[in-house]
């Protein structure tokens, strides 16, 4: 059993949900295209390890993101684990479909705080991107199905530099009111840190958006991502996002650090004495085998640490 010595911090949750994104945000982001039974592997991998939500893929046109164009395949390969759940990300009704044809309960909608990257990502903008996201989530509804919403860019956007704490306030209450239950706070270019994130939670708490209704998506590409988690813990978020071994570089900067890497997470709650459920031996094996299938070695440094 490895992992650091505990020592509680005042003022953190007892318990964090580690939302793990690898098979579908690292993957998507990962120049190589892995098979789907690799993928069903590392899936299960990762449930092995306890971690409670573990993201499989995104219904997006195949042809747009040829890494995720398994969706179907991937999804009737995952035998769901009692307890675990497996959202998969749609972004339209055609998408949402395809995912309820499969058995899917659980998705989520991925809008932009700024119209710059929602032109980009979604070839609309911010406007008609929630117009669109509105049947969506209804439908889903009407199935019993529950819809997280994904906001990019939350503090800075590549093309547009800093990002106004107003306009995330103002989709994600938007996300909110069309019947989304949770937000994921991304920093999609890992620009945030500690202060930023205390103003970005102060002023949607401002607006009735507690953190309960949180989860936060922390990119490392500038090394910030455990020190914007630990505030955000304690603003009282208990949903953290994160990707197995560090998966998925920036698509934004030529770094080999995008999204914050699970290991890292769950070393720095061990040792603060927040639960997790995560076993850190089985999670370092899960990405050392992963990073075999990928051809190199995860960015992680908890990972590299404890696999040197
Ligand atoms: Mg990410």
């Amino acid at each position: 059993m490895v992992g650091p010595r505990r020592f509680p911090l005042h003022g953190l949750p007892r318990r964090v949900t580690v939302h793990e994104v690898g098979p579908r945000d690292g993957l998507q982001n990962e120049g190589a295209t892995v098979p789907t039974d690799v993928k069903a592997e590392f899936v299960r991998r990762l449930v092995d390890a306890g971690l409670p939500v573990v993201e499989l893929t995104s219904f997006v046109r195949p042809d747009r993101v040829p890494q995720l164009a398994d969706a179907e395949e991937l999804v009737d390969a995952v035998d769901p684990a009692p307890g675990v759940r497996h959202p998969v990300l749609v972004p339209n009704l055609r998408g949402l479909e395809r995912a309820l044809a499969h058995g899917v309960r659980d998705i989520a909608v991925f809008a932009s705080a700024t119209e710059s990257f929602a032109r980009r990502n979604l070839g609309r903008g911010v406007d008609e991107s929630l117009a669109m996201f509105a049947p969506v989530v209804e439908r889903a509804r009407s199935e019993g199905v529950g819809v997280r919403a994904y906001v990019s860019m939350c503090f800075g956007d590549p093309w547009e530099g800093a990002v106004d704490v107003g306009r995330v306030v103002d989709v994600g209450r938007r996300l909110l009111d069309l019947g989304c239950w949770q937000l994921s706070l991304g920093d999609t270019i890992g620009v945030a840190t500690p202060g930023h994130v205390v103003v970005l939670l102060d002023a949607l708490a401002a607006a009735g958006v507690g953190p309960d209704r949180l989860g936060v998506h922390f990119h490392d590409t500038y090394g910030q991502a455990l020190a914007n988690t630990l505030v955000a813990l304690r603003e009282g978020v208990t949903v953290v996002d994160a990707s197995a071994g560090g998966l998925g570089g920036c698509p934004f900067a030529r770094s080999a650090a995008g999204n914050l890497a699970t290991e890292d997470l769950v070393w720095l709650l061990e040792g603060l004495g927040v639960a997790t459920g995560v076993d850190l031996d089985r999670l370092v094996d899960t990405s050392v085998w992963m990073a075999g299938q990928l051809g190199r070695p995860s960015p992680s440094r908890v990972v590299r640490a404890l696999s040197g």
